[in-house]
């Protein structure tokens, strides 16, 4: 069995779906005004955090001018600003901020990774990109066996890992706070995610994004 160390190697290298390949480095190149002297990561972004992670935080996919620009998940953009502090209130995370990889960020009890690894055009995966990365997501939990509860941002998280899993999607609908007992015995809990679009409109606030993550912890026995 490989390491997270190992799998974070294969994933960068991972060229499985070649319309996403190619938008990753396009935007990498074409750069954002704000970030136009920065190298951009333009690869697949691997989940990071806590091997021991017993709260397993699931996403869709890199942002462009994010994540797919300092190579970690949620960091780096509006979505990561308002994830992280919310994970260091609730002291799963040793500093409210996350600029890049060297950051010295460590996360406590959690691993965060995201249904696909590379951006995708207008925030939407195919099929088959879903069905691709799941590969990876396998390797990924199979390296994380103290994982007790998934929390899914949004719903095309929360139906990637029922598709994942084999799940039938209407016996486990999407609400923001439900929680789904799964045959696995783990528990999935879902949140509106944490975009710019969903914090700036109110849709999600602080407060609600702090009751899911004690709810988390509670359910994943973080006291
Ligand atoms: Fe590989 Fe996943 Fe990126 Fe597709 S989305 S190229 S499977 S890392």
């Amino acid at each position: 069995m490989s390491s997270l160390q190992e799998l974070y190697d294969e994933i960068v290298a991972c060229r499985r779906c070649p319309r996403l390949v190619a938008w990753r480095e396009e935007v990498g190149r074409k750069k954002r005004l704000a970030y136009i002297n920065d190298e951009y990561w333009a690869r697949p972004v691997p989940g990071f955090g806590d091997p021991k992670a017993r709260i397993l935080i699931f996403g869709l996919a890199p942002g462009a001018h994010g994540s797919n620009r300092t190579g970690r998940m949620f960091t780096g953009d509006a979505s990561g600003n308002f994830l992280f502090p919310a994970l260091w209130r609730a002291g799963l995370a040793s500093r409210p901020q996350a600029t890049g990889r060297d950051d010295g960020l460590e996360l406590r009890g959690v691993y965060i990774t995201a249904a696909v690894r590379c951006v995708p055009p207008k925030n939407k995966p195919t099929r088959e990109e879903f069905a691709a990365c799941s590969y990876w997501t396998a390797r990924e939990l199979a390296l994380l066996p103290d994982v007790r509860v998934y929390l899914a941002l949004g719903r095309l998280a929360h139906e990637a890992l029922l598709e994942h899993h084999r799940l039938v999607k209407r016996r486990f609908p999407f609400a923001h706070g439900a929680e789904h007992a799964l045959p696995n015995g783990l528990t999935l809990l879902d949140s509106y995610h944490v975009s710019r679009q969903n914090t700036q409109t109110g849709k999600l606030n602080e407060e609600m994004f702090d009751a899911v993550l004690a709810r988390a912890k509670a359910l994943a026995g973080i006291s």
